[in-house]
């Protein structure tokens, strides 16, 4: 054995066994496909993001903040923060690098290893990857068939963990929990729960009011999605006020670049942009669901969610990235079955072309095998 390899299983074994697989897992190798094809105008659906750049307002103060990054940020955050209170009105919030920052400080405030951390399935996977480092038992609670959340059967099993995470509208479903359930659920555990709302603009429910009632209830947020701000990784959550000190011992010194978090607070104050986006994908989201030649799960956030069978969500995804489209295959996603793909809605050229091409694939179908053809 060569002596560099040598050396690298004499570290590699210090590492931590929740570490040694899994992770989380990005859209990358469809667009390699894609492009191996000499494909260069590529839609992609398969992040969520917004497809037009962030608003003139977060352009404007993010660029003036980068002529300033000589300076650490200022650590209390307090102009987002007025800014926020200003948007939502007299709530508390912490702010992270995006809400991934935020699940993280806030499971590293209260798990201990061995402790349970509950989690609605199927949903997005970074609850688990995060419990699981800290060395957390994470527990899946399956949704029903509709992929709603069945409240008893939510508080029977989160009852004794020390935080659970409900998505809503969730990722991948677009299934939103009604804010009555959530009512029962916050009423019927010990622990906090962590409603995840990254995609609650493209939706109609309004959950705020609940946090003027319970203590044990934590909203994230993110400006990736709607705001337009996904590479800028701006998150923050509304919580109760006992967290404020514990989050700023856990988290790490500045919660927030202030290029990043300067951008944020343009973006608040220029919500044209974000409205008008909200408008383009509630319109888009009806036609796909409806013409997308597969069965849809109706959804309240920006993406839907395919039944592609009687081809793999695998597939799939490599059958459209030869077509210059990547969306993200349903197959990693625990709880679901293999045969299912996530669309994000986007620009209208990428929507056109995601629609000719999923429509061609069902018709060239008829005689296919289950698990679709060979591909190179
Ligand atoms: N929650 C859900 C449900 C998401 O889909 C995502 C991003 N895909 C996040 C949280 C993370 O958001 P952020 O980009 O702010 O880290």
């Amino acid at each position: 054995m060569e002596a560099r390899e040598q050396g690298n299983e004499r570290y590699t074994r210090l590492v931590r066994g929740c570490f040694r697989s899994g992770g989380y897992i990005f859209a990358g190798k469809a667009g390699d496909i894609a492009r191996e094809r000499g494909i260069s105008r590529i839609a992609r659906l398969a992040s969520n993001e917004n497809p037009s750049p962030p608003s003139p307002g977060a352009i404007a103060l993010g660029c003036a903040a980068l002529k300033e990054a000589n300076r650490y940020p200022d650590e209390s955050m307090e102009l987002l923060l007025q800014r926020l209170r200003q948007t939502y009105g007299s709530y508390q919030f912490v702010t992270g690098v995006g809400m991934d920052g935020v699940i993280e400080t806030l499971i590293r405030i209260l798990v201990n290893p061995g402790d349970k951390v509950a989690v609605a399935t199927p949903t997005f996977s970074f609850y688990g990857i995060a419990a699981r480092a800290q060395s957390a038992k994470v527990f899946s609670v399956q949704r029903k068939e509709d992929y709603s959340v069945d409240p008893a059967v939510f508080i029977d099993a989160a009852q004794d963990a020390k935080i659970s995470f409900l998505c809503s509208p969730n990722n991948p479903t677009g299934t939103v929990t009604p804010p009555g359930v959530i009512d029962e659920i916050l009423a019927g555990i010990d622990g906090i729960l962590f409603l995840d709302n990254a995609y609650v603009e493209f939706s109609d429910i309004d959950y705020l009011p609940l946090m003027n009632t319970y203590e044990n209830l934590v909203i994230g947020r993110t400006m990736s999605k709607a705001y337009a701000l996904a590479g800028a990784r701006i998150g923050y959550a509304f919580v109760p006020a006992w967290v404020l000190p514990y989050y700023r011992r856990a988290s790490t010194p500045f919660t927030l670049n202030s290029v990043s978090a300067q951008a944020a607070i343009g973006a608040l104050g220029d919500s044209e942009a974000m409205k008008r986006y909200v408008t383009h994908v509630r319109r888009w989201r009806e036609r796909l669901l409806c013409e997308c030649a597969f069965t849809a799960a109706p959804s309240d956030a920006n993406f839907i969610m395919v039944d592609v069978s009687p081809w793999t969500g695998d597939a799939m995804v490599r059958e459209l990235a030869l077509r210059g489209i990547i969306v993200r295959s349903c197959a990693s996603f625990p709880g679901l079955p293999d045969h299912f793909i996530r669309v994000s809605i986007g620009d209208e050229w990428e929507n056109d072309l995601f629609l000719k091409e999923i429509r061609a694939i069902r018709e060239a179908d008829t005689d296919r095998s289950s698990k679709g053809p060979d591909l190179p």
